[in-house]
């Protein structure tokens, strides 16, 4: 077993009077739980993310909850409560606007979170048992981060701490429980998860769980694909990109993640375009393009509106994207709409072995991406049909961006600005370069194509 071994005594107690959580700031009913928990004999606590958010002065998203009940106890004394998980099983309380989630106090006989042998499996393959459950001192020692690992207790609103993460919280640092390095082979995504919060909530990663980054993020390619979607939403649509990107390629793990657009913010040769341009140069224009891009996020996901890990995905990729257009184009007879279409696929593809992007956002992704050309036609039918395309607005929002990289004058994407905001009648004009209008001419007729 690789786990630190839990020091032997109690935890350190902070009272109620030492701390300023208050359950003004705790939701009605993740309450509930806790104190019907409590009434039915069990101990019940906060845990997590929930206690770290409340001691940083931040809302907490969500309040997961550690007892010593078992799944079943825990079900029983709840209505709507459904036991979910093959592996490890947690209780789900639904309430109307919310599920509250209780985890039986977990042991250390198993290292990965993620892992599915902890089980003791019958010859047919059915689990016979799970002996996952432990006490609270092990459910502590097998988190992720000290500040993770508060237990803030319903009994007497005191928090206990295994792990000396209340000091880690003064000191607003993530520390690792136990040895970095261990505990990053074990689970390499807790390399992005430091990462992560640290530019979430402001922290500095402690120098020790800082180090060994550049040398294990290699790590992270072996990571199951799936997991590492989900970790991207969490840095990129939480309204913390743009901090989270650069902590990312602060520590050398954004390479890890998006290795060709890595490639192509560096300038690098074999990446074809960048060849015969000062790498400093390069990598200055095509970053601004990126961070951008991950501004407008974080400034639409703080506006509370709608984002999509596609408009993200697609900035990745479009240096790389073009990089390889451009080389198909020089080694064979083929056009540019189509070797944008086949680079396309290509990176896509390639990128989507390392980070799964389901379909539902590849294929939109890719569309938005062979857009592009069309724009820099305005005028005849092609043009007036792109503006009703269900993929213009993101299209139109990448080309803006371009103009970042100083492939697409201002002024174009000006115009297809501008275009937007005029009525039908006025759009069907400067489609027709300034001539006709009216209602008879709501359609381009053929003559005007070729213009
Ligand atoms: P967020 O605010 O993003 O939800 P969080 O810390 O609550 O942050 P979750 O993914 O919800 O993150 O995880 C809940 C808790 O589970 C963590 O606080 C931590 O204690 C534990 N945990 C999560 N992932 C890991 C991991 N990879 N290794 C060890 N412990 C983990
Ligand atoms: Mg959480």
């Amino acid at each position: 077993m690789t786990h630190p071994i839990p020091a032997a005594d109690s935890p350190r107690i902070i009272p109620r009077s030492d701390h300023h959580i208050s359950r003004a700031n705790i939701s009605r009913n993740a309450l509930k739980v806790l104190y019907r928990l409590k009434d039915g004999g069990y101990q019940a606590f906060i845990v997590g993310g929930g206690v770290r958010d409340l001691l940083l002065n931040r809302q907490p998203k969500d309040f997961d909850i550690a007892t010593d009940a078992s799944p079943e106890q825990v079900r029983a004394l709840f209505g709507s409560a459904r036991i979910i998980g093959r592996r490890f099983r947690l209780v789900h309380v639904r309430f109307r606007d919310e599920i509250v989630e209780v985890a039986t106090f977990r042991g250390l006989g198993n290292e990965d979170l993620e892992s599915e042998d902890r089980q003791i499996l019958n010859e047919a393959g059915r689990i016979i048992k799970d002996n996952s459950f432990g006490s609270i001192e092990e459910d502590a020692w097998r988190r992720d981060f000290t500040v993770n690992a508060l237990y803030y207790n319903i009994a007497d609103f005191s928090i206990w701490d295994f792990v000396g993460g209340m000091r880690d919280v003064e000191a607003r640092r993530i520390r690792l429980i136990g040895d970095p390095e261990t505990r990053y082979r074990e689970d390499p995504v807790r390399m992005i998860r430091a990462v992560r919060l640290a530019a979430k909530l402001d922290l500095e990663i402690h120098p020790e769980a800082a180090a060994p980054m550049q040398r294990l993020g290699s790590l992270i390619d072996s990571v199951p694909p799936a997991r590492l979607f989900d970790e991207f939403l969490k840095v990129f649509e939480t309204g913390h990109a743009l901090e989270g990107y650069r902590r990312l390629r602060q520590h050398g793990l954004f390479e890890h993640l998006f290795p060709a657009t890595a490639a192509w913010l560096s300038g690098d040769v074999s990446q074809g375009r960048a060849s015969g341009r000062p790498g400093g140069v390069a990598d200055d224009h095509r970053n601004r393009f990126i961070e951008s891009a991950l501004a407008g996020t974080d400034r639409r996901v703080a506006e509370g509106l709608p984002v999509t890990p596609m408009f993200l995905f697609g900035v990745f990729l479009w240096g790389p994207v073009q990089d390889r257009a451009n080389a198909l184009r020089r080694t064979g007879q083929i056009s540019e709409v189509q070797a944008l279409i086949d680079a396309g696929q290509e990176i896509t593809d390639v990128q989507i072995a390392r980070i799964t992007l389901p379909r539902r956002f590849s294929v939109p992704m890719r569309e938005m991406l062979q857009l592009q050309p069309r724009f820099s036609r305005r005028q005849g039918r092609r043009a007036a049909v792109l503006l009703q395309h269900r993929r213009f607005r993101a299209a139109y929002d990448l080309l803006v961006l371009r103009t970042e990289l100083g492939e697409v004058p201002a002024e174009l994407a000006e115009w297809w600005m501008r275009i937007q905001t005029l009525s039908p009648d006025d759009q069907h004009r400067e489609f027709n370069g300034g001539r006709g209008g009216g209602r008879d001419a709501q359609r381009p007729r053929p003559a005007e194509r070729a213009v």
